[in-house]
């Protein structure tokens, strides 16, 4: 057993070297100090690095390359480099880290070799007090041996000490269990912090291949920089030489040009001497100008002034002469007003129209002559028949030129003349026409008032003028007010009751007009109250007359003179004869009507011009409105409507009878004789030949001359004096 023991023991100590051996602190303590002297010479060599950039950073700072791509790349580059400081500052936190955690180790190392110590130390006395026990043993044998008893004794109790022996090197044996297993730990320990150390190697090595490629970069980019640095510097050395050589050539040509200036001054000079002369000269002649000019214009004035006396007395005769001239015509004037009268006849011919259809029926049937625009020839059943008015207007005459000769009656009215425009004849013949005419090319109405305005406005600076309408219509012998409210209701026509023996008539409707908008307003206004009342229009309008009755009223500021006119414009009923056709009823009432009123328009006008002392006014309607403008010096036109078609020629010689009685009063003897006849009426026209004396019928007392005075009382030129 001691033998065993013994072995044990050598076997337990060879174990102890082995793993004493085994544990090799040392040899990691080497690698750690390996890894500390790698780190040391990496920080060294990022410290050169780092020099080397401030170095190259310093370079740039001198010599800056601005607008520099590579600048750009620098700053890219530097970025990196901070990148790749903080990386190798984090790396470097690592490695600490890393040294820090292998001190903890050796100083755990170093424990567990104290406790080995320790426990080999206990070995060693457990060893020594078991082998001085074995010593006692072999001299308690020795000595047994020679006591048996004492001996079998004594091995009894080694007996029993060997068993507490092997108590204890199981107890030994278990430790030692443990050690093993704390050692194995170790191992692991050491091999993680191997890997670990590898691990970090590995980063080190991509450190430093990212330290020399960012060197490389670096150098890339110096290398760069530099390059670009001479081509600016070669650059800059050409551009001087180009500047330098082109002000060497224009250096030259300023030379050249001098030479060319020297040369001109010299031949300059002999012209500037001449010139010099020449000025000398113009100076004296200037002085000596004055002089000339006074003498000169002295005999000039004489000769104008002679010749101014002379144009002076030319002019004075001329004078002279024209005035007596103007006093010849002033009474051939008024002779001519006296011999004519104040009433025209016009005849005006309408063109043949898509109405009058076609064939023979629309054939023209009116003819002109050419050097006598009065005269005009109707072809009437084979028979060429001529009438001679005061003007005849063809076809082709437009608005303005009928209107032109219709002016100065017109004008007449600011003046405070009365003047009445009638427009007679059969439907169709064109009275509407030429009253009202159409939108675009209006009649004598519009143009009256027009030309109305124009005139009134050019008195403006002497007179104040009111120009007001009124427009009434006369139907089956009844007037209506086509402005008013009540068109329906029948006016009366009344004498005025402060005795002046004036016409008005109560309630007919005036607007005062001042514009052309207002016209347009007031006759689109009378227009629509005709079209409301009527269920047929054109038939009738075709048998009433209508009236549009314009009232001047002008004050002359300076003197106070009041003067009112009036322009009566008068689209009357057709002058067709329908009572002849043997129509009935309100159709025959009609007929009887118009044909009533336009006979006594016809005796009125007789009697007006043939200077009778009795005048039918109150023989219709129509003629007892129209008295103030009709008597007196009024003037009156009449214009007789006409259609050329063929169809048409018994009316139109019906109307143009008519129109040359009218005219045929005034001439000469005859006419005069006239005066003891009467007007047919409307029904006895067709039956009288043309251009036929004195008409038939009811008698007329002629007039004496206390009745002719009676005339000047119905004189309606009204202009009273204010104050
Ligand atoms: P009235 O009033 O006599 O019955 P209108 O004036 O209505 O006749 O004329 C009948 C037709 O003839 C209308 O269509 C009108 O436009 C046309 N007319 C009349 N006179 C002329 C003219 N001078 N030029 C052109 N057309 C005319
Ligand atoms: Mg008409």
């Amino acid at each position: 057993q001691v033998e065993t023991l013994k072995a044990k023991l050598l076997e337990q100590a060879q174990e102890i070297s082995r793993l004493r051996s085994e544990l090799g602190g040392t040899d990691a303590e080497k690698h750690r100090d390996l890894l500390a002297a790698e780190n040391e010479r990496l920080r060294q060599e990022m410290k050169a690095c780092e020099g080397e950039l401030r170095e190259l950073q310093r370079q740039q700072q001198q010599a800056p390359c601005r607008d520099c791509p590579h600048l750009q790349e620098n700053a890219g580059l530097q970025e990196q480099l901070s990148q790749l400081q903080r990386e190798a500052e984090e790396t470097r936190a690592k490695l600490a880290e890393l040294d820090l955690e292998v001190q903890q180790k050796t100083n755990r190392l170093a424990e567990v070799e104290l406790r080995l110590k320790d426990s080999l130390a206990e070995r060693a006395e457990e060893e020594e007090r078991l082998s001085r026990r074995l010593r006692d043993s072999q001299e308690t044998i020795a000595s047994l041996k020679s006591q048996p008893q004492q001996i079998k004794y004594i091995i009894k109790t080694v007996e029993v000490e060997s068993a507490k022996a092997k108590q204890a090197l199981c107890e030994t044996q278990s430790r030692n269990q443990y050690l093993l297993e704390q050692v194995g730990m170790q191992k692991q320990v050491l091999k993680e912090m191997e890997q670990q150390l590898k691990s970090s190697q590995k980063t080190e090595a991509q450190l430093r291949a990212q330290i020399m490629m960012y060197e490389a970069e670096l150098e890339r980019a110096h290398g760069q920089m530099l390059e670009e640095m001479q081509a600016m510097e070669e650059e800059k050395n050409r551009a001087i030489e180009e500047a330098f050589s082109r002000a060497q050539v224009e250096m030259k040509a300023v030379h050249e040009n001098l030479a060319g200036v020297r040369t001109n001054l010299l031949t300059l000079q002999p012209a500037l001497r001449t010139l010099t002369h020449d000025y000398n000269s113009l100076k004296r002649q200037v002085r000596d100008f004055p002089l000339l000019l006074q003498e000169t214009l002295r005999s000039a004035r004489a000769e104008i002034s002679q010749a101014i006396e002379e144009v002076h007395s030319t002019n004075r005769e001329l004078l002279r002469k024209y005035r007596r001239e103007l006093q010849l015509r002033k009474k051939c004037h008024n002779e001519l007003v006296r011999l004519k009268g104040n009433i025209r006849v016009f005849g005006r011919v309408r063109p043949i129209t898509k109405e009058d259809g076609e064939g023979p029926e629309a054939a023209n049937a009116v003819t002109f002559d050419a050097d006598d625009d009065a005269v005009l020839h109707l072809l009437h059943k084979g028979k060429q028949v001529s009438f001679e008015l005061d003007k005849v207007f063809p076809p082709q005459a437009s608005q303005e030129e009928v209107f032109q000769e219709v002016q100065a009656l017109v004008t007449s009215c600011i003046d405070g003349y009365n003047v009445c425009i009638f427009a007679y004849g059969q439907t169709g013949a064109g009275k509407t026409y030429t009253m009202e005419g159409t939108a675009a090319n209006p009649g004598i109405n519009q143009r009256a008032l027009q030309l109305l305005f124009s005139e009134v406005r050019g008195k403006a600076a002497d007179w104040d003028y009111a120009i007001t309408v009124s427009a009434a219509e006369i139907y089956n012998e009844a007037l209506r007010d086509l402005l008013g409210k009540e068109p329906q209701e029948k006016l009366e026509i009344k004498l005025c009751p402060d005795g002046s023996g004036q016409l008005y008539v109560p309630g007919l409707t005036e607007f005062r007009v001042q514009s052309v908008e207002d016209i347009n307003k007031v006759f689109e206004f009378g227009h629509i109250k005709r079209v409301t009342e009527c269920t047929n229009l054109n038939e009738h309008s075709s048998r009433s007359h209508a009236l549009l009755i314009v009232t001047v009223r002008g004050l002359d500021r300076s003197t106070g003179l009041r003067t009112t006119g009036k322009l009566n414009l008068v689209d009357l009923a057709g002058s067709e004869r329908v009572g002849r056709s043997g129509a009935e009823g309100s159709r025959l009432r009609e007929a009887q009507h118009i044909n009533k009123s336009l006979s006594a328009l016809g005796d009125v006008i007789y009697a007006l011009r043939s200077r009778q002392s009795h005048v039918p006014f109150r023989n219709s309607k129509l003629t007892y409105l129209l008295q103030d403008s009709l008597s007196g010096d009024s003037k009156t036109l009449m214009m007789v409507q006409v259609s050329p078609a063929e169809k048409n020629t018994s009316e139109t010689l019906c109307s143009l009878k008519f129109a040359e009685r009218v005219r045929s009063v005034e001439l000469g003897p005859v006419s005069r004789k006239a005066e003891l006849g009467s007007w047919p009426s409307q029904e006895h026209l067709e039956g009288d030949s043309p251009g036929s004396a004195a008409p038939p019928g009811r008698g007329h007392a002629s007039p004496s001359p206390g009745q002719l005075s009676s005339r000047s009382a119905s004189i309606r030129r009204k202009l009273h004096t204010s104050g």
